[in-house]
């Protein structure tokens, strides 16, 4: 569809402010990262409660874009650009793909519910593909945004769409439905998500089902409570185990990991294999056989389709790769749609400067290839990518459109070339089709380590990031600490994302931890907490600003920011005001003023102190006597020198036990992580790590054999054991061995026999199904990590950051 930015305007009914033109609209976007903007881009400038996009559009308007829409004109663009001004941006990119969606007639599927919204709109998309031109949401695109972002990629040649819609309270779905208007609704199921926006069950479901409010038909799983909800002018069209009277009966025998299902729908029956045993899966799967009843496939064609069903990944992973590279592993679907989202987050990963694409052929674009492969041109000239191997035999044939680019038919002739191609300091993103088995290809590239992963949600720690945001004043600072690799998390990609978050500082405890990140890229400014007198040449160097403690230090810093004639380079002072571990006391104050009076080499960029038990309400008052003090020592020092620092006292539990006390920064460090000290608290955190191994073998030892070391496990009936590459030279404590602690094997408790040994442990998993190879969680969602150092006695950060840096760390975006 032709857009231009004058229909834009009259669709949105907004005010315009600048240059009259009419350009073309060829590209909506909403994140100011994306290298994809340019000319043609329509900028929404979307803000939320912690973050508002309305920052970034002078960025946005040097790398070329030049329409926006936006709530204000910010000052310092005014008169830069185009802007249509609306009263909220996310209402007017709603109410503007509501427009756009009702260009389209062809039957539309809406999916909602709790849990498998995701999987069942991917296994339709692989199901109905061979017959129909699918436009789908891209990942999880869900919610008030990811839902007209998904709406609004729909094309002339589409004639399927598959939308899903996610929500989290009342009053959510209303704005849904008319972007989507499915014509057919699933609903997946009704679980304990997101209770805590609705005030009962049946709110729940009368809000979810308004999705449905168009639909002709309605797919679900009887279920009286659910019907007595539904709009009598929607068709029902119910599965069921348990209710004979539901449309479509289904009896259910499991064999082996296969469950074999008899299908009983008027005079018709017969029966369909699924490759998965788990309820979930099967009832993902019984959705999907719905649709194809209803569009009419006959037995053997749907018996044959549900067969080929796989398990869905879902996130982007970022791995390490051979030589230095690092790898973005896609490599599950292909469409254009989610190569726009892959480029973009490739775009995030700046570590290295050349950025090779790795692309199998595209299906179901809605696009002749000639056009479709001209824009996936576009997009790789404007991502900046350096070299495209295409694999397969319709990108092969498009080869001319790309420069740099080499191609293979198949993924076996790129395989046998490998060692031609030269893989190394470079970031590799890894997209394709399923059918092409790039798994085989991510497992070339990966640098090989051993099975045992720190897998570090990205998404959790902006989440973790805005929540504290939304804690302090607007116009507070944040400093994150990111010393000990941000609390054993991974220090870079952590760094990258904060910097892009537009935190004020990061905090790291010695120089080598700033050193790595600014060589590495990162442009925040830096303060390093514990500067030995040895590093100051080098923290000089970097650009690092060091955290003064001593006279001592003062006079070995001044004496060498004297010799490089340096002029008001940025220092911190650090003030001991209870703590007694680092900083000038009190009665040091004269001293240091007098020192620091005399000089214009160095510039007090900030006071801060330190608090001792900001996360134990028994010692409020001590808190109160270190935040009064530094209040004083600090003013002392402003009014004698004249100066206009930042001060800040509080790390987490200090932003939420002594919120008054903020100052002009707050230094955020486990709360970002996903864990604080307050348990009330907790519950708004989302988890970021999640430490993963393998089953390596399972055995079964009969009653009186023993499990490892000193014999310090005795079975005491049959037993099965399994083993598991991880010990106490990765960080797992020798005392969270023999019955105390345990891991997670396929969502059951196992507890740990025998004592931790050195890379390995082993787990009791009698009576839990699993076989080797199958996943581990040594922590995250569970056991979390607060629940290990309680029963440890310890603290969270101390588990953090002992597991070891042999551990591989992936980090991933849901
Ligand atoms: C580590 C540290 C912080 C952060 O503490 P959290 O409890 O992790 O928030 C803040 N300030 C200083 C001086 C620190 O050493």
């Amino acid at each position: 569809m032709n857009l231009t930015l004058k229909n834009i305007l009259s669709v949105l009914g907004a005010q315009w402010v600048g240059e009259f033109d009419s350009a073309d609209i060829s590209h909506i976007s909403i994140d100011s990262r994306s290298l994809q903007n340019g000319p043609e881009t329509l900028f929404f400038a979307l803000s939320g409660p912690n973050n508002d996009a309305h920052h970034y559009i002078g960025e946005l308007i040097d790398s070329g874009v030049m329409n926006f829409v936006v709530s204000y004109i910010p000052e310092e663009v005014k008169n830069q650009a185009n802007f249509l001004v609306v009263p909220n941006t996310l209402a007017a990119l709603q109410q503007f793909a509501t427009w756009y969606r009702n260009h389209f007639k062809f039957p539309v599927i809406g999916i909602t519910g709790s849990n498998g919204k995701t999987i069942v709109k991917e296994w339709l998309n692989f199901l109905l593909g061979p017959d129909f031109n699918i436009i789908r949401s891209p990942k999880s695109y869900n919610s008030q945004v990811g839902v007209p972002l998904s709406v609004i990629s729909i094309n002339e040649k589409h004639n399927l769409g598959i939308f899903e819609a996610g929500i989290s309270t009342i009053s959510e779905m209303e704005k849904l439905e008319p972007i989507i208007t499915p014509t057919i609704g699933i609903l997946t199921n009704i679980g304990t998500a997101h209770d805590e926006g609705f005030s009962n069950i049946a709110e729940k479901i009368k809000e979810k089902l308004k999705l449905f409010k168009h639909s002709e038909l309605l797919i679900y799983n009887s279920n009286k409570t659910i019907e007595a909800f539904i709009p009598s002018t929607t068709k029902r069209f119910s599965w069921s185990f348990k209710d004979e009277s539901a449309d479509v009966f289904l009896v259910r025998r499991n064999a082996g990991e296969h469950t074999f299902i008899s299908v009983t729908w008027n005079e018709r029956a017969f029966e369909v294999e699924i490759p998965f045993r788990n309820d979930a899966s099967i009832e993902n799967a019984m959705h999907c056989l719905m649709v194809l009843l209803h569009f009419g496939y006959d037995n053997l064609e749907i018996k044959n389709r549900l067969a080929m069903l796989f398990p869905v990944e879902m996130r982007l992973k970022v791995k390490n790769g051979i030589d230095n590279s690092t790898v973005i592993d896609d490599s599950y679907s292909s469409d254009f749609q989610s190569l726009k989202i892959a480029l973009d987050f490739l775009e995030t990963q700046k570590q290295h400067k050349k950025k090779t694409l790795i692309l199998s052929d595209i299906f179901q674009s809605g696009l002749t290839n000639e056009e479709l492969y001209s824009r996936v041109s576009q997009l790789v000239i404007s991502n900046k990518i350096n070299r495209v191997i295409g694999i397969g035999e319709t990108i092969s044939a498009f080869k001319h459109k790309f420069v740099n680019c080499v191609t293979f038919d198949t993924t076996n002739e790129f395989l046998a070339a490998f060692d031609g191609l030269n893989f190394g300091h470079e970031t590799i993103l890894v997209k394709g089709a399923r059918q092409f088995r790039f798994e085989k290809i991510v497992s070339l590239l990966e640098e090989k380590t051993h099975e045992t992963v720190l897998e570090i949600n990205l998404n959790a720690i902006s989440h973790n990031l805005n929540f504290f945001r939304s804690k302090i004043r607007p116009e507070t600072k944040m400093m994150i600490m990111v010393k000990a690799f941000s609390y054993g998390n991974g220090g870079f990609e952590i760094a990258r994302l904060l910097e892009h978050h537009k935190v004020d500082y990061l905090g790291v405890a010695f120089a080598d931890e700033g050193i790595a990140l600014k060589t590495q890229g990162i442009s925040l400014p830096i303060m390093v907490m514990n500067p030995e007198s040895t590093s100051f040449t080098s923290i000089i160097q970097y650009g690092l600003e060091p955290e003064i403690y001593s006279l001592k230090g003062l006079d070995a810093f001044l004496k060498i920011a004297n010799e490089k004639k340096l002029e008001q380079y940025p220092i911190h002072i650090k003030l001991d005001t209870g703590m007694h571990r680092l900083g000038f006391e009190e009665p040091q104050l004269a001293q240091l003023i007098s020192v620091l009076k005399e000089n214009k080499s160095v510039k007090i960029k900030s006071i801060l102190s330190h608090m001792a038990t900001s996360d134990d309400l028994q010692h409020h008052a001590f808190a109160l006597g270190q935040i009064a003090l530094y209040e004083k020592m600090s003013s002392l020092m402003i009014a004698e020198l004249e100066i206009d620092p930042i001060r800040h006292i509080l790390n987490t539990s200090g932003i939420s036990n002594y919120a008054e006390a903020q100052f002009d920064m707050v230094r955020l460090g486990i709360g970002l992580y996903g864990i604080s000290n307050d348990a009330s608290e907790q519950k708004y955190l989302e988890n970021v790590g999640t430490l993963k191994s393998i089953l390596s073998q399972i055995r079964t030892i009969p009653a009186g054999d023993s499990v490892g070391y000193g014999r310090r496990f005795m079975a005491e009936h049959e037993t099965k054991i399994a083993t598991i590459p991880i010990g106490y030279a990765d960080g797992i404590s020798r005392h969270w061995g023999n019955g105390i602690g345990y891991v997670n094997v396929n969502g059951k408790k196992a507890p740990i026999t025998g004592s931790v040994c050195m890379d390995m442990l082993m787990v009791d998993v009698t009576g839990i199904t699993c076989k080797e190879g199958d996943p581990v969680v040594i922590f995250g969602e569970d056991p979390s990590v607060i629940h290990m150092a309680k029963q440890l006695g310890t603290i969270p950060y101390e588990i953090l950051t002992s597991i070891s840096q042999r551990v591989k760390r992936v980090f991933y975006r849901e």
